[in-house]
């Protein structure tokens, strides 16, 4: 543990993503209140160069706050962790060669704590919560994340309010009972346990850690960039594809990139940033196909992959920004697809993949048959959670 008190963070401000006006770091902000739009943690990466760098990070401890220079939190005892991170990048040694490829890797971020990579994101924003006297916490989720919030919010023994669709998953609602979270279940969409969440909000003086609203959720995700990276030997792959529903890990990742740019890790070259949505819930994918910079709402949201079931991303024009300088593409699948995916990558490489991470393989099917993707490339798929959060939805589908 000794490294975490040697190495500091280097954040020095925050700045908003669409204007570049800045904020303070030291309080508790949300959304830029001139516009509405998401603020980003910025760093001296100049300074953060000096010690994190390749060499050191061999000695460093196994979780996601190995990169603590680049992390958000001042004080390391203000740190929450349950050891979430630095998950395994396998070589998909079988389904590889099924498809053809030379090259195919699967970061599993079903094996967080809590079983879904929302782990890093809550793992970031309660401890700067916690930074920052933030002790009542809030936030309207379809699933994971609010289990992933709940838990973090015991270990640091906060206070967690959850307002979730009562069509979630059934282990989230558990979950959050189990983790000692307030759970109101909300006759409605996420939109809607999003509108009362920001009521409880006002009210109640609770702290409302909705991805993007608050800055440090992205501060968490954009660590799976790091990992990437490091795994591969400071070398980019060709592809990631990402499973996107508010699009927070597509953003991190990119964020990421950049900063290892600065940190001189990597050069210029990028991945091509595939962002993949369910075809009942696609306002991402919409935009981008139409040449649009921000998104539209998507009316009746209907997918069994709830961490995709998001109609309307504040941080969209971010994602599609993305998206479009990385050369990647946008396209939708099917839950059949997905169901189909699942059931392929349990089979062949033995991780049982939430519905989210099956749909990277299905896009990746698509895109190997319109040849927009090479047999040849090194491509990344982010399994984003594991299939045993979704039980209750998956046992029927595949028959069991
Ligand atoms: C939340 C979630 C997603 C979507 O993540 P975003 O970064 O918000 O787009 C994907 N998969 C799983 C399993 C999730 O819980």
């Amino acid at each position: 543990m000794s490294d975490r008190t040697t190495f500091r963070s280097q954040i020095t401000h925050l700045e908003c993503s669409l204007s570049g006006e800045t904020a303070s770091h030291e309080f508790p902000h949300r959304l830029s209140p001139k516009n509405g739009k998401p603020y980003l943690a910025r760093y001296d990466l100049t300074k953060a160069a000096e010690t994190l760098t390749k060499d050191s990070l061999a000695g460093r401890e196994p979780n996601m706050w190995r990169y603590r220079e680049v992390m958000p939190v001042i004080d390391p005892s203000n740190i929450v962790t349950l050891g979430e991170g630095f998950t395994p990048l396998h070589v998909a040694g079988r389904l590889g060669p099924y498809l053809g490829m030379s090259s195919l890797l699967i970061k599993d971020e079903g094996v967080n704590p809590t079983g879904s990579f929302k782990a890093r994101g809550l793992s970031a924003a309660v401890s700067k919560a916690r930074e920052l006297g933030q002790m009542k916490l809030t936030m309207p989720s379809a699933g994971n994340a609010a289990g992933a919030m709940s838990a973090y919010a015991a270990a640091a023994g906060i206070e967690a309010h959850v307002y979730m669709p009562s069509d979630a998953p059934m282990a989230n609602q558990i979950e959050c009972l189990a983790y000692g979270a307030v759970l109101n279940l909300v006759d409605g969409f996420i939109t809607d346990a999003g509108r009362i969440s920001g009521q409880a909000a006002e009210e109640h003086g609770l702290f409302d850690v909705s991805t993007l609203k608050e800055p440090y959720r992205v501060e968490g995700k954009k660590t799976m960039g790091y990992e990437i990276v490091e795994q591969l030997g400071f070398e980019i792959p060709d592809v990631v594809i990402y499973p996107t529903g508010g699009g927070t890990g597509i953003i991190g990742i990119w964020k990421a990139l950049d900063e290892m740019e600065k940190l001189g890790w990597i050069g210029i070259e990028r991945p091509r940033m595939i962002c993949v949505q369910a075809e009942g819930c696609s306002p991402l994918v919409n935009a981008y196909k139409k040449g649009e910079e921000f998104a539209d709402p998507f009316p009746n949201p209907a997918t069994l992959a709830a961490g995709m079931r998001v109609p309307s991303a504040v941080g969209d024009f971010l994602v599609i920004r993305a998206v479009r300088e990385s050369g990647g593409t946008a396209l939708t699948v099917t839950d059949d697809q997905m169901i189909e995916s699942v059931r392929d990558m349990a089979r062949f490489e033995g991780i049982f993949p939430a519905p989210e991470g099956g749909a990277t393989l299905s896009a990746l099917q698509m895109l190997l048959d319109s040849g927009e993707v090479g047999k040849d490339e090194r491509v990344v798929l982010l399994n984003t959670g594991s299939a045993l959060k979704y039980l209750d939805v998956l046992g029927p589908v595949l028959g069991l």
